[in-house]
């Protein structure tokens, strides 16, 4: 078959010093993802080529769809680079594609390999006029054709194709290093979770968990919706923390309406440890300015300063039903709106702190040894890989 996908490199293209190693992860991840299918894959500084097999068309079409770090992408037909064998894969390609109806169309000519005989200019006329020619049914429109015809002349091959899909775009996963995701049960933290994937950053996820005041399908839908990134993601930790004693000890040694603060302040010291453990460069979570308490500037200074690593908050600046928009695009909304509660939930003060002072935190968590909690729970952490978009079914973890 003289059939490959072809793929546009994404943003790449102006990181003109790392080109190389853009490249060459997303070969990897494109490598890693159709794993299981009989292909060949080609690269060059340009373009990535994909043989395959056509049973394999549509599984190929779905994976490429979600990668990152891709512009565009579709069928092309190989040939070699010579205007016969142009024209001759130019009628394929129509007599292929094309219904019995008439059409409008353009060329557009792409030479790379500026020692072809004529420009691309040139190009488009003698192809435009074959086309002209041969196919009653189709008439030049410059402006605004049903169909263009892409001819890309490179030095070794040329490649013919009517449609483009358009991919992802953002950077290969892995190229920015690593992060650890705060992947909570809501709506926000999977997107948030998403965001960080399509700049490039590779992610393992953390789960605060606080059995038995939340429940296993509660863990359960945390691995569902982690599941759900694994296609743009590829594999992952997900690391449980075992964080009922240190939150019960908050709410018995600290105000009330504070709770949530101290809180958040031990799940970001618990961060920073993690970040160390797992070799990762930050942390990413679901936080949105203004939606809740503890997501004031105030509560986020307050909150923010037992940590100095970088927090990425991709969704910070959202309207709620931006981030749902695409909580629907990745299929995570359904799961996140089932209603097991998570450790955020229970204990929820009537009235939690929107202007928290440090000060106070401070001397609150002086009066006990959360420091020792912390030690205890990080000799206790779960790890689950997720290297699956399967969903769980809940009783398997019952
Ligand atoms: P989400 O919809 O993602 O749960 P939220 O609007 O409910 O977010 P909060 O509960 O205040 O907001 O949490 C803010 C962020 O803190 C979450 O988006 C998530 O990144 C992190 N987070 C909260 N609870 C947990 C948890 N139990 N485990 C891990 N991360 C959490
Ligand atoms: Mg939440």
């Amino acid at each position: 078959m003289n059939r490959v996908i072809l793929i546009k490199y994404g943003e790449l293209t102006t990181k003109k010093g790392n080109r190389k190693i853009f490249i060459n992860t997303l070969y990897s991840n494109i490598l890693k993802k159709l794993k299981n299918l009989n292909v060949n894959i080609f690269k060059d500084m340009s373009r990535m080529y994909i043989e395959y097999l056509d049973e394999d068309k549509e599984v190929i079409l779905k994976n490429i769809g979600e990668i990152f770090g891709i512009h565009a992408y579709s069928i092309a037909y190989k040939t070699e680079s010579n205007l016969d064998m142009i024209k001759k894969t130019i009628s394929e390609v129509l007599n292929d594609n094309l219904e019995e109806r008439n059409y409008t169309f353009k060329v557009e000519t792409k030479r790379s390999d500026k020692s072809f005989e004529i420009n691309s200019v040139e190009c488009n006329n003698v192809f435009g006029g074959y086309i002209l020619k041969n196919f009653s049914n189709l008439k030049v429109d410059v402006h605004n054709p049903d169909i263009l015809v892409h001819v890309e002349i490179r030095k070794d091959y040329s490649y013919i194709y009517l449609n483009e899909y358009k991919g992802l775009g953002g950077y290969p996963v892995g190229t920015l290093g690593k992060c650890l995701a705060m992947l909570s049960g809501g709506i926000d933290s999977p997107v948030a979770s998403y965001l960080a994937l399509k700049r490039g950053i590779k992610l393992d996820l953390v789960y605060f968990e606080a059995i038995p005041h939340t429940s296993l399908e509660a863990r359960g839908k945390v691995i569902n919706l982690a599941r759900k990134l694994y296609p743009y993601a590829g594999d992952m930790k997900l690391i449980i923390v075992p964080f009922t004693k240190l939150q019960e000890a908050i709410y018995k040694n600290c105000l009330e309406n504070y709770s949530i603060t101290i809180m958040r302040r031990m799940m970001f010291r618990i961060m920073e440890k993690l970040t160390k453990r797992f070799k990762a460069l930050g942390i990413v979570n679901g936080e949105s300015v203004g939606q809740v308490a503890s997501q004031t500037l105030t509560s986020m200074n307050v909150i923010n300063s037992v940590t100095n690593l970088p927090i990425l908050r991709p969704v910070a600046c959202f309207d709620k039903l931006e981030i749902i928009e695409i909580a629907k695009k990745i299929d995570t909304y359904d799961i996140s709106i089932l209603p097991y509660e998570d450790c955020c939930t229970i204990f929820v003060p009537k009235h939690p702190i929107i202007n928290p002072n440090l000060n106070t935190c401070l001397e609150m968590e002086k009066t006990f040894d959360y420091e020792a909690m912390i030690e205890d729970i990080l000799a206790n952490l779960q790890i689950i890989n997720i290297d699956s978009d399967k969903d769980l079914d809940y009783s398997d973890i019952l």
